[in-house]
Formats: C-alpha cells, sequence, structure tokens
C-alpha cells in the first residue's frame, strides 16, 4: 500500500511550525516517521498535510544537567541510547531503549516521536512515568509542561492537543546511589513487549527501602504506576516475603484484554512471573558495606503452571530468534 497524497511542509523553526500546524486541519507532526509512515501506508492515517520537525536544529539537542536527562524532539534513540554521560545520569534509559526494535529503527525514531505515540506497549512512555518525567510542548497560546502522569491517556492517545508540538521530553536522573531495573518480555527480540516493568530502589541508611517507584507496559491501556506493589516494599527490607506480596500486587494490575499473543489469565501469569524474576542488580555507584542488595531479590515460588493451549513462550525457551529475516515491518501500530 502507498500512503494517501498529503502535503508536505518542513519549516526551519519552532514558530513557524506550530503556525504551520495551526494553518493545515488535520495536519500530523512526522518525526522519525517509523510509526507514522508505516500506518500512513497501511491508510491507517491519512493526514492531508505532514509537519516535518526534521529540520529543526533547536529540536537535536540532547542536555544532561544535574536534575534531567533532557531530550529534544528530533533526537533520535541511538543518540540517547549511545550517550556516555546518558548512561551515567539516567542508565535506565540505554537498558530500556535496547529493547526498542531493531537498530535500523532505533537510527531513525526519536525519543519524543515514541512518547507523543504512546503506544501501551513502549518502553518510552513507561520511563517517563517511572522516573517522574515531563514533556514540553508549544502551540498557539505558548508553551506548557505537562507531567507523564497526565501526559498518558489511553493507547495511541496523549493529553497533548492537536495543534500543539512536542518540543522536549524530561527525564530526571537517577537519583544518587539508587538500584534500578529494567525487564521485558517479548515474543522475539525487537517485537513490542508483551509485558515491561521498570523499578527504582533508594534506600535509606538502615536497609529499609524509603522511596520506591514501580511502573509497568503492556498490561493496561497505557503505562501504568503499580502503586499497590510499591506499597508492599515501601520501608521494608525487600526480602523474599515482601518482594512476592509485590509480585502479587503486579499480577493484580493486568487489565488488558488477551490477544493474538496470550489469552488475559495467560498474560497476567506471564506477569507474575515476570515481576518476581531474578535479574542482575544495577547501582550506580559502588554499595557502600551496608547497602549491597540495591534491588528486590527473586520471590522463590515455583513458576506458575502455563494455562493449557498456551502457545507463550517460556523462559526455558532459549533466545529470541534472531533471524535478520524476521526484520520487517511488523507490530505496526
Ligand atoms: C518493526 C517495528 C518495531 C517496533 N518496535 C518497537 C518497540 O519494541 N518499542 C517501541 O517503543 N516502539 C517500537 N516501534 C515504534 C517506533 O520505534 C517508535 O514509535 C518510533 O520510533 C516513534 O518515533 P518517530 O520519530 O519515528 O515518530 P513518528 O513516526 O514520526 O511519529 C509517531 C507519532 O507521534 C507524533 N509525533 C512525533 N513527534 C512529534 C512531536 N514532536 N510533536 C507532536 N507529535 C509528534 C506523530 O504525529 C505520530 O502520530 C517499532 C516500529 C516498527 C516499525
Amino acid at each position: 500500500m502507498k500512503p494517501a497524497l498529503f502535503d508536505h511542509v518542513a519549516p526551519a523553526s519552532i514558530a513557524d511550525a506550530v503556525a504551520a500546524l495551526a494553518g493545515h486541519p488535520g495536519a500530523m507532526v512526522i518525526a522519525g516517521g517509523q510509526s507514522l509512515l508505516p500506518a500512513m501506508n497501511f491508510r491507517l492515517a491519512t493526514p492531508p498535510a505532514l509537519i516535518d520537525i526534521s529540520r529543526i536544529a533547536e529540536l537535536k539537542t540532547l542536555t544532561v544537567t544535574d536534575r534531567a536527562v533532557v531530550v529534544g524532539a528530533m533526537v533520535r534513540h541511538r543518540t540517547v541510547e549511545l550517550d556516555p554521560a546518558v548512561a551515567r545520569a539516567q542508565p535506565l534509559l540505554a537498558a530500556a531503549l535496547a529493547h526498542v526494535a531493531h537498530v535500523p529503527i532505533r537510527n531513525r525514531g526519536t525519543v519524543v516521536g515514541s512518547l507523543c505515540h504512546a503506544d501501551a506497549s513502549a518502553e518510552m512512555p513507561l520511563l517517563l512515568l517511572l522516573t517522574d518525567g515531563h514533556m514540553v510542548v508549544a502551540g498557539p497560546t505558548g508553551r506548557r509542561t505537562i507531567a507523564a502522569a497526565d501526559f498518558f491517556r489511553f493507547h495511541l492517545t496523549t493529553s497533548r492537543a492537536a495543534d500543539e508540538i512536542a518540543l522536549e521530553a524530561h527525564f530526571p536522573v537517577l537519583p544518587a546511589g539508587a538500584g534500578w531495573a529494567f525487564e521485558e518480555v517479548a515474543r522475539r527480540s525487537g517485537d513490542f513487549a508483551l509485558a515491561s516493568v521498570g523499578v527504582i530502589v533508594e534506600r535509606a541508611a538502615d536497609g529499609t527501602a524509603r522511596k520506591v517507584a514501580i511502573a509497568a507496559g503492556g498490561i493496561a491501556s497505557r503505562p501504568i504506576r503499580l502503586t499497590e506493589a510499591e506499597n508492599a516494599l515501601l520501608g521494608t527490607t525487600l526480602n523474599d516475603e515482601t518482594v512476592e506480596l509485590a509480585a502479587q500486587a503486579a499480577a493484580a494490575a493486568v487489565t488488558a484484554p488477551g490477544d493474538i499473543h496470550a489469552s488475559a489469565p495467560c498474560a497476567a501469569s506471564w506477569w507474575r512471573r515476570s515481576s518476581a524474576r531474578p535479574s542482575p542488580p544495577h547501582a550506580t555507584a559502588p554499595p557502600p558495606p551496608d547497602r549491597d542488595r540495591r534491588r528486590p531479590p527473586p520471590a522463590r515460588t515455583a513458576p506458575p503452571p502455563q494455562p493449557p493451549g498456551s502457545d507463550r513462550p517460556t523462559e526455558e525457551d532459549g533466545p529470541d530468534d534472531p533471524d535478520p529475516k524476521e526484520d520487517g515491518p511488523r507490530n505496526i501500530r
């Protein structure tokens, strides 16, 4: 399929881009085109005009301050993934970006484009929510900031108005000494996640968790914070019992209906298992002697039985299929 006819406008400044969007009813912004162009080719989107922001120099900046990683709207996934200063300031970004599609897509796609696309399974929306980040958008009435908690409304739907352009995303830096983890389950490497989870834990001097953030993707109509699971861990030493309680709370948060990849009970079972699964500990600095455990230890429970007839892969199924023939445009959302 080919896209329907459209006008192409490529302004050189933010002001001109905002004016162009307002002057072309029904127009859409295009950044890397990795989600929008497939949707147009399938005629799932038929915008009469595209406002191409790729020539706006102001949107190509990636800044790391002592407070946040600030990603301009034309900064590609891969640039953020490979930046050493970003890795030091917010290591979750590189960890999660490694799961976004494939390198050729990450070479073109943008972090802000992914946030605006707002797929419920996408990694970047989960991360903005996990880190309590925010977006900066500009429209005919000026600029405004939208907190991550208010930005993602539904699958492919945000609170950005149709006449607003997202300018940048702010991901707060990882608090000093905090532990973190990012895990996801996908059928094959590069596929959208069936379920994904990010965790940040800050501990008090006595070893108890004084701040816990847990966000999940793919299990609801938008990325969500797992507040029940966070509360189950708060104030505890993250022992097997509390981690098990947190995993149960996480499994109860699955509201996504079944799809061609998994039934809803199967998804809950998988989610339950992945949220209690061990992963390597990560810390931004060498841990002091009394803080040698930076993330919840695995719950020592038997894996739940797979529902009959499930074709979902198991942890024992081995590595993902690396067949390059699989690199075609699939899972287009
Ligand atoms: C085969 C394949 C596999 C994929 N796998 C994954 C995956 O595993 N995880 C994942 O997260 N994504 C995945 N994707 C999606 C893709 O990585 C991102 O959605 C994409 O990179 C978004 O960025 P973009 O710059 O290409 O956005 P575009 O395609 O240009 O735009 C996407 C949407 O956002 C809007 N938009 C973009 N920028 C702005 C802006 N500055 N202001 C306002 N609106 C804007 C557009 O109007 C459009 O609606 C996959 C895509 C493909 C084709």
